[in-house]
């Protein structure tokens, strides 16, 4: 061990990694050698220095590997919750790098004493969605349970039986009501809920109406519900305080031109919906948090709600949130500049034209006999749960030829992974989610994958 640990490529490893992970690491690899020469393993693959310097090195390196990895979304599905949901723009990249130092995260620059973490993005949530007042939490589980415990603990949440929805990851409205301290009361059928069935259900122990975007999911045919209005006038003669949980939070209809109409903030509160809560991460374009919109009277209770605590917002959160919001200022910028609502806004012609203009730019490793990769129309989708069951076109690399899982594997296996879809016998990549200037990048990893799932096939 000493000798190993005296030679001289040694030293760079101890310098990188430190002495106990490199002398964990020759152990480690010395007893796999031991035994492997114990069960007949060949000397130049177990018993020379050369073999366990490679394995120390493979080790070590693998070690260190970062578990959570920038990985190419090829899926085309721009808000990919399993994939980290909206990539940052640039500006809010910046300001969240800015913010990773001390910072008047709670402290007054004008006084010089305490001051709210709260205070910092309220101003431009209230300018941007015309709110009297704003908060802000980790995530919009958080502000929903958050409203659910402040507005309704101990009494009734009435919600239309067509909204007891689950979102994915587990958060189920009925869930999130029930431990938020509250009591759920539904109203309605799955398909049909009129204003007047939840007229009928309010009642002294009622705390709070609650409308849910579906988000994910969608009642065709036979299916109605109330209009938010009517909802609201609803709450207006009870005296009760109606939440809007919107989920994905598009500030503005007019930012996504051509889209099916999808409720948002500014026409939410605008409609009269007291509180308005949705997901910073969404179709805002922004770092996950929760971002609640309101009444002033109500904002402020929930601000002092213990709970709060436990939710709140980390400060390089709020720097990058606060640096989306300014873009959001103006609606051209906005769509120029944060990534999900450009990657939504290109057209499919413009796709194709960079799928097809990367495959004739580059030099590609020649494909191996039955192997294609063809420019092809692909249909990707917003996610998040965001306009269920709309598809915008797109364009896609598509290999044919080649086991596609086997195919998929050996791209999650690149560097970074590319994560594709498996469309009947084919591998596509759809470039809709692929920025400008990223299209080498996942072209060179594809390809690479594509050789190296043929051979010894
Ligand atoms: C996504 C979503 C949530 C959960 O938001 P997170 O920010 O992921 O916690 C809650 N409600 C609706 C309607 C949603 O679409």
């Amino acid at each position: 061990m000493d000798a190993l640990l005296a030679d001289p490529r040694t030293a760079a490893w101890l310098e990188a990694w430190g002495r106990d992970p490199v002398r964990g690491a020759f152990r480690q690899v010395l007893e796999e050698c031991r035994r492997d020469l114990a069960a007949g393993a060949p000397d130049h693959l177990s018993g020379s220095a050369d073999a366990i310097f490679e394995r120390v090195e493979r080790r070590l390196t693998l070690a260190a590997r970062p578990s959570l990895r920038r990985v190419i979304n090829g899926t085309g599905v721009v808000l990919h919750t399993n994939l980290g949901r909206a990539p940052l723009a640039a500006e809010a990249v910046r300001a969240q790098a800015e913010a990773v130092g001390y910072g008047n995260v709670e402290f007054s620059l004008d006084t010089g004493e305490r001051g709210s973490r709260y205070d910092h993005c309220a101003g431009l949530l209230c300018e941007l969605t015309g709110a009297e007042a704003a908060l802000v939490t980790n995530n919009n589980a958080a502000a929903v349970s958050l409203v659910v415990n402040e507005l309704a603990r101990g009494r009734e949440v009435v919600v239309s039986r067509g909204e007891l929805v689950e979102i994915g990851g587990s958060f189920r409205i009925p869930d999130v009501v029930i431990r938020s301290g509250a009591r759920l009361r539904e109203v309605g059928t799955t398909n049909r809920t009129r204003a007047a069935d939840y007229e009928g259900a309010l009642g002294l122990d009622t705390g709070l109406l609650l409308r849910v975007h579906p988000s994910n999911y969608r009642v065709e045919g036979f299916a109605s519900r109330p209009d938010l209005a009517d909802l609201v006038a609803v709450a207006g003669r009870a005296g009760l305080p109606l939440a809007h949980d919107i989920g994905s939070g598009l500030l503005d209809a007019a930012l996504l031109p051509g889209f099916p109409p999808e409720p948002s903030v500014r026409d939410s509160l605008r409609a009269g919906a007291d509180l308005v809560t949705w997901s910073g991460d969404k179709l805002l374009g922004g770092p996950q948090a929760g971002l609640i919109a309101g009444r002033a009277a109500l904002v402020a209770r929930l601000r002092r709600n213990p709970l709060l605590r436990a939710f709140r917002v980390d400060k390089t959160t709020l720097a990058a949130l606060e640096a989306t919001l300014q873009l959001h200022r103006d609606p051209d910028r906005a769509a120029s500049r944060i990534p999900t609502l450009r990657m939504l806004r290109e057209s499919a012609t413009s796709i194709a034209s960079r799928a097809r203009e990367s495959l004739a730019r580059h030099d590609l490793p020649a494909l191996p006999q039955p192997v294609t990769l063809a420019v092809e129309t692909s249909r990707s989708v917003v996610g998040g749960g965001a306009f269920p069951g709309f598809e915008l076109e797109s364009a896609a690399w598509v290999v044919r030829g080649v086991d596609p899982d086997r195919l998929a594997a050996f791209c999650r296996a690149g560097e970074p992974p590319l994560v594709g879809r498996v469309r009947d016998a084919a591998f596509l990549v759809d470039l809709r989610t692929i920025p400008g200037g990223e299209e080498a990048e996942a072209l060179g990893i594809l390809t690479t994958a594509a050789v190296r799932a043929m051979e010894g096939t």
